[in-house]
């Protein structure tokens, strides 16, 4: 047996203190299963769950198979982290307290004009998927230039991911106008058409960057290679406005209009909703995701999650880049869709624990169109697993282990991790991937982007220098 099969006896049984299953036959939150479960265990065979029942039972039952308990952890399933820019990690904390459009517009546009490169995505696409791994995200959504990179990144370390590539108008590093970035990306969802773990759909980066005429093409082609289409929208009030000044309409009734919305279409950010436009959403069946950090950190605006859910909308969570959050730890993303949701509301039973937990699991693969595959630990799922030990002082005692998940720092107490059946972390360490050489190439980017800091160097170069620099 080689080290990998070691670490990966198939088939397994995996027991735990707890078990939540998020388990859900029509895949709704009403229906969903999070009770808790005790003593329970999971069988894994061929990479998927084969059974569940108490870990005795299942023991004496196949007592030839390699068998682990988990005192005091509990099991749940991987967390699906519906949008980010996983490469931007490494400007986190590059450029913080400002508003979104000079965030953007002063400090992060000119750095990835100066910086971006394969390189740049594949080092900080390596650090995010590490960071979300060991904090139990098992599925991840990005939208970033050189998306084949993370594409290939996420399919050789073996974990679930929607890559979106970006469309705009405007040239840019990867494409010189949205035709371009069209053309490759419908080469790369061919490329990887029949992948495990990755699924490539369509990035329009936002209604303010792409225009009609693409939108429509968009349109027609996801529909044909049957693809998602994943866009920011409604961020601000400012893009609302200039909206309506330059075509009439807020941007949502302009992707109406267009024939943009579908079950296939997943809106980011998405505050400033009026009941006509919720019932466009809920009529079209496409799906909300809430970044509450970045929506707070930004000053952006609002999402009503729970006003969405009673429309009948699907919400899933997202943490948006680490640029913008800064962390990619989508415990702390769904403690805080819970706590803003009711300070927001006045009213403290507004988003309970169990629909925090169902945004970010069974919502999640709802949106993303994998609820057969994954977001609950059911029979016949692949079995994306988490164990968080709650063995520490700050989640003892456990009245509750669904509360502890939520609000606590559950993230930081992850301990174990599987997709498909294969251990990622392993007792609190990443398993196939070279933890001490992602931090430094993290940091040797991090020195190189500080030397020509704005803050650190008055000399700043204007956006066509930049663009014109070479990266050794
Ligand atoms: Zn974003």
């Amino acid at each position: 047996m080689t080290a990998i099969d070691a670490q990966n006896p198939d088939p397994r049984i995996i027991g735990a203190s707890w078990l939540i299953s998020g388990d859900s036959s029509d895949g709704n939150l009403s229906t969903a299963d999070f009770s808790v479960h005790s003593d329970t265990a999971i069988l894994v065979r061929n990479g998927s769950i084969a059974a569940v029942d108490t870990f005795a039972a299942l023991c004496q039952e196949f007592p030839q198979i390699h068998a682990q308990f988990l005192e005091g952890h509990v099991l749940l399933p991987g967390l699906i982290n519906c949008h980010g820019h996983a490469a931007m990690s490494l400007l986190r904390g590059y450029a913080d307290d400002l508003p979104l459009q000079n965030w953007l517009q002063e400090q992060i546009w000119p750095a990835e004009a100066q910086w971006l490169s394969a390189d740049f995505v594949h080092c900080g696409g390596e650090l995010a998927i590490a960071e979300m791994l060991l904090s139990g995200t098992t599925t991840f959504s990005d939208m970033y230039f050189y998306p084949e990179t993370i594409a290939q990144l996420a399919e050789s370390i073996g974990i679930r991911a929607q890559i979106t590539f970006p469309v705009m108008e405007m040239p840019n590093v990867w494409a010189e106008d949205a035709q371009q970035a069209i053309d490759k990306g419908l080469a790369l969802h061919d490329q990887y058409r029949y992948s495990d773990y990755v699924n490539i759909g369509f990035g329009p980066h936002a209604p303010y960057t792409v225009s009609d005429k693409s939108f429509e093409r968009i349109t027609m082609l996801a529909e044909e290679v049957d693809a998602p289409i994943q866009l920011h929208l409604h961020e601000t009030t400012v893009e609302i406005e200039q909206s309506i000044n330059a075509f009439g309409k807020t941007p949502l009734q302009r992707l109406h209009q267009l024939g943009v919305l579908s079950p296939r279409t997943q809106l980011v950010h998405v505050t400033q909703l009026n009941d006509q436009d919720r019932l466009t959403l809920a009529q079209t069946n496409a799906s909300v995701v809430h970044c509450p950090n970045s929506n707070l950190k930004l000053a952006s605006g609002y999402c009503d999650i729970a006003a969405l859910q009673q429309a009948g909308i699907c919400v899933a969570l997202g943490t948006d880049s680490a640029a913008s959050n800064n962390t990619l730890d989508m415990f702390d993303t769904l403690r805080n869709a819970a706590l803003l949701a009711k300070h927001h509301s006045g009213n403290a039973q507004q988003i309970p624990a169990h629909n925090a937990l169902y945004m970010a699991t069974l919502g999640g693969a709802k949106t993303l169109g994998i609820d057969h595959l994954t977001g609950s630990l059911s029979l016949g799922k692949s079995a994306d697993i988490v164990s968080v030990d709650l063995n520490n002082p700050a989640m003892q005692p456990v009245y509750n282990p669904l509360s502890q998940l939520v609000y606590t720092q559950a993230g930081s107490a992850v301990r174990n991790v599987w997709i498909a059946g294969k251990q990622k972390v392993a007792d609190g360490k990443l398993m196939g991937l070279n933890l001490n050489n992602t931090l430094r190439s993290a940091r040797q980017w991090q020195h190189r982007i500080a030397g020509n800091h704005p803050a650190t160097h008055t000399d700043t170069l204007s956006h066509n220098q930049a663009s014109s620099i070479e990266l050794s």
